[in-house]
């Protein structure tokens, strides 16, 4: 379908004299969205058996003339503010009238973790939205939202970009991450092109090899694949914080993003020709609990057994040092000072192998 659509989209070309025929209307929900029109809605998530219901505020924007759905999902993390507050900053900047295609635009996936200020899980069930794809209809209320978007937004969509960032008390440099791989390879170009759109200077390709990876502690990413659409995973901001440059280089991708689809007019700004890449990642994990001390909080180039942070103990006592086991790129990790046995303590960009 998509191949057909996107065919479509080249044919006809942007500017080019709408068909006659106006566009089918465009529905998430019960809401049915005329071509040329944007609506907001809530998708509604009903109660469950232990939690309250809730919603999902979407926008969609129905263009007038045909082309890919394009879903945009921000506020899976209902702490990491930067994707939110661009989504918001987005809604002006759409106009249904000249767009070639639809977007979808999933504005707060998370409103009971935005509300109540609660970094990475539900604030009712505990459980991490990004972790339970492609939920349950009759499950706890982070399932019954990813059973919305699953069934609402994904499978109704061409294409897909879920922004993320830093959460509660994690920095980040921002990069942007296709999903490839013996799992996603027909969508890999696609994902690859939508990726490049946002001028980051680091792209990490998520290599999706076995269905286990794809089904264990699926993401809403996972989902996208296993449901045959081009995913991308976009990471800016970090630490909680309001930051304007962060939003605003986010609205700027996600135009560019529209431009490289031929969703809307004019010229996209190509791919930057300086741009680092990763295959993959790695993790730096703490073995044990206390005060977490990084070394930095930027993005840097390591090596293996390089000094990446120092685990003390509430009465002061160093009792880790924490090295990375991997020669890569720290990308994004835990400002700390919490930290828990097991927990990663800073993600690393791997190189691609020459
Ligand atoms: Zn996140």
């Amino acid at each position: 379908m998509l191949t057909y659509v996107i065919t479509l989209v080249a044919l006809a070309g942007f500017g080019a004299p709408v068909a006659a025929q106006p566009r089918a209307p465009f529905s998430v929900g019960s809401t049915s969205v005329p071509a040329g029109q944007r609506v907001d809605l809530d998708l509604a998530v009903p109660p469950g058996a232990t939690d309250g219901p809730t919603r999902v505020p979407v926008t969609v924007f129905h263009g007038v003339a045909p082309g890919p759905v394009l879903a945009l999902t921000a506020g899976v993390h209902g702490y990491e503010f930067v994707p939110i507050l661009a989504a918001q900053r987005l809604l002006a900047r759409i106009d249904p009238q000249t767009l070639h295609g639809t977007v979808v635009l999933v504005r707060l996936a998370h409103v009971e973790a935005f509300e109540q200020r609660v970094p990475y899980v539900n604030p009712f069930d505990r459980k991490n939205l990004n972790r339970v794809f492609p939920g349950r209809p009759d499950g706890t209320q982070a399932e019954r939202i990813a059973w919305a978007i699953t069934t609402e937004i994904i499978r109704r969509s061409d294409l897909h970009v879920e922004l993320h960032g830093g959460d509660g008390a994690e920095w980040m440099e921002p990069f942007a991450g296709p999903y490839g791989g013996p799992l996603a390879a027909a969508q890999y170009a696609q994902a690859r092109t939508m990726a490049l759109a946002f001028g980051f200077r680091n792209v990490i390709t998520y290599e999706m090899k076995t269905q286990a990876q794809v089904d264990s502690g699926r993401s809403l990413n996972r989902q996208a694949v296993a449901d045959g659409k081009p995913t991308v995973l976009v990471e800016i901001g970090q630490n909680g914080q309001r930051d304007v440059a962060s939003i605003e280089a986010l609205v700027a991708g996600l135009e560019n993003l529209l431009k490289t689809l031929t969703m809307t007019g004019g010229a996209p700004t190509p791919p930057r020709d300086d741009t680092r890449w990763f295959t993959g990642s790695a993790e730096a994990t703490a073995t044990t609990t206390g005060i977490f001390t990084p070394v930095a909080t930027t993005g840097r180039a390591v090596t293996k057994g390089q000094l990446i942070g120092t685990v003390t103990d509430y009465a002061g006592r160093e009792i880790e040092r924490i090295v990375s086991p991997v020669d890569g790129y720290v990308m994004y990790g835990l400002a700390g000072p919490p930290v828990r046995a097991g927990e990663a303590v800073v993600t690393i960009g791997i190189p691609p192998r020459n």
